[in-house]
């Protein structure tokens, strides 16, 4: 199945100057490369590694260690070579170099991986776990992806499949072999079945929310009048919790001006182009157009100048945020110069809007941070899950196809009710399936597996 069959190879690890790089090589070549371009005392027998230099025509160019994994105990399935050389750019890129020059194609990004499923090594929702754990940011999302990577999502859906096939496969003999005295299909065992496997699939689809904002993090805007103190406060977040972030290729978002991470979430604090300063947005833009700028955030961070109060454009476009039906903490900064009777003012203001979640802060100080972790905390983190050991979803391709699963059942059963003939309800429970199917790659479409891997990154 659209399989490729040259050797390719690529840098395994980041280009930059360290201990250590490995340039991977993989396909029915691999071992014939190494024998043309590495000498050693010892015999590079399979599932071990030896060491040796590394030779340019006549010339050794680094000492380094060569491991060797025979078709089909790799990673890929293919004969795999791996080249551990010295970590500087220079002398890896002249080994690639080199390796590419004795007969090896410079490897597509992902496409170690993509191989590995082609070859039946993993299936295409633990390859996607594969991206997620390298791209993984905190604790919990490297436990998700890792429960992925072992094939939690894989065994559910092999489970969900296993009684719709045999399901079918009864239908098939009942309606081709009507000769035999084959058990009928009884609709109500039908109707039953089918209700049981998307009460199944919901359940899965609801752990997506909560698994998106693990995985991808909450998209948060800071916004308020210019000098109520949104850059220290972004400076005080972000100095003690600031997250490892690595760009995801393939993807465009807005710029995320800092990443970090409070309990068990990721934050993604937003920098979307004017929306800062509200004064700008009302005065510049008006605020209907401003605010489909938000449509991407999770969460509205509001700022208020407690040492100045509330006014009426603050108020305003507080109410339209929220009817926009977005999340936001209402914030009042400078507590340690704001007067009591202005504080009474502004909450008694922000009553009459409802706004209940409301912090008091003084950044300068570092006073209220804490509670303000803690109410984002709050809204985003559900505290009676055990994300880490449950199965979560958090990609947007396995929700879809859940979604579209649960549609065909639900048509399958208005079928059965409208009396059509169970041939005809069968195409639609044939449908779910197939929509199982594709999350852990079989019946899969070749352009989906090549979109999924070019997200990918070089050597993987
Ligand atoms: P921005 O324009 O909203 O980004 O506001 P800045 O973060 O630049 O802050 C504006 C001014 O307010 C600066 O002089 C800050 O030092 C000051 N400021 C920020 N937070 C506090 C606070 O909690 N209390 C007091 N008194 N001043 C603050």
């Amino acid at each position: 199945m659209f399989m490729s069959t040259d050797t390719i190879a690529a840098i395994g690890t980041a280009l930059q100057n360290s201990g250590i790089s490995i340039i991977r090589i993989s396909g029915k070549d691999s071992l014939n490369i190494i024998n043309k371009i590495f000498i050693s005392k010892a015999e590079l027998k399979p599932n071990t590694i030896i060491y040796g230099k590394i030779y340019d025509n006549n010339t050794a160019i680094d000492r380094v260690l060569v491991s060797y994994f025979k078709a089909p105990k790799s990673f890929t399935g293919e004969d795999v070579c791996e080249i551990n050389c010295h970590g500087g750019i220079e002398i890896t890129r002249q080994i690639l170099e080199i390796v590419l020059e004795n007969g090896a194609r410079l490897a597509l990004p992902g496409e170690f991986s993509k191989r590995a499923f082609l070859n039946g090594k993993m299936d295409l929702s633990q390859a996607e776990a594969v991206i997620n754990l390298i791209n993984a940011k905190n604790k919990l999302q490297t436990q998700i992806a890792t429960n992925q990577l072992e094939g939690n999502i894989s065994k559910k859906i092999a489970s969900l499949r296993e009684e719709l096939v045999e399901l079918l496969a009864h239908i098939e003999v009942s309606v081709d072999y009507p000769e035999y005295d084959y058990e009928e299909v009884e609709n109500d065992n039908v109707i039953s079945l089918i209700d049981k496997k998307v009460t199944e699939i919901k359940q899965i689809l609801d752990t997506y929310e909560q698994g998106k904002y693990i995985k991808d993090g909450v998209n948060v805007a800071i916004i308020g009048r210019p000098n109520v103190g949104k850059s220290s406060l972004l400076n005080n977040l972000s100095k003690s919790d600031k997250a490892i972030v690595t760009d995801i290729a393939g993807t465009t978002r807005d710029i995320v001006e800092e990443t970090i991470n409070i309990g068990s979430l990721v934050l993604n604090i937003y920098d979307t182009a004017g929306i800062r300063d509200t004064e700008n947005l009302v005065e510049k833009i008006g605020v209907e157009k401003s605010l489909k700028k938000l449509d991407e955030v999770d969460l509205v961070l509001f700022l208020l100048n407690g040492e100045e109060g509330i006014t009426d454009d603050e108020l305003k476009l507080l109410s339209k945020i929220k009817n926009k039906g977005l999340k936001v903490i209402v914030a009042i900064n400078k507590i340690d110069k704001t007067q009591k009777s202005i504080f009474d003012t502004i909450l008694n203001e922000l009553n009459k809007y409802q706004f209940d979640n409301v912090i008091s802060l003084s950044v300068i100080n570092n006073e209220g941070i804490e509670n303000l972790k803690k109410a984002i905390d709050d809204i985003f983190s559900k505290s009676n899950f055990d994300y880490s050991h449950e199965l979560v979803i958090t990609n947007a391709r396995h929700k879809d196809l859940l979604k579209k699963a649960v549609e065909y059942l639900e048509q399958a059963r208005t079928e059965v009710n409208n009396g059509q003939p169970i041939d005809i309800v069968s195409i639609y429970i044939k449908n779910a399936t197939k929509s199982l199917g594709e999350i852990i790659g079989s019946d899969v479409n070749i352009d989906v597996v090549n979109k999924i891997f070019e997200k990918f990154c070089l050597g993987k």
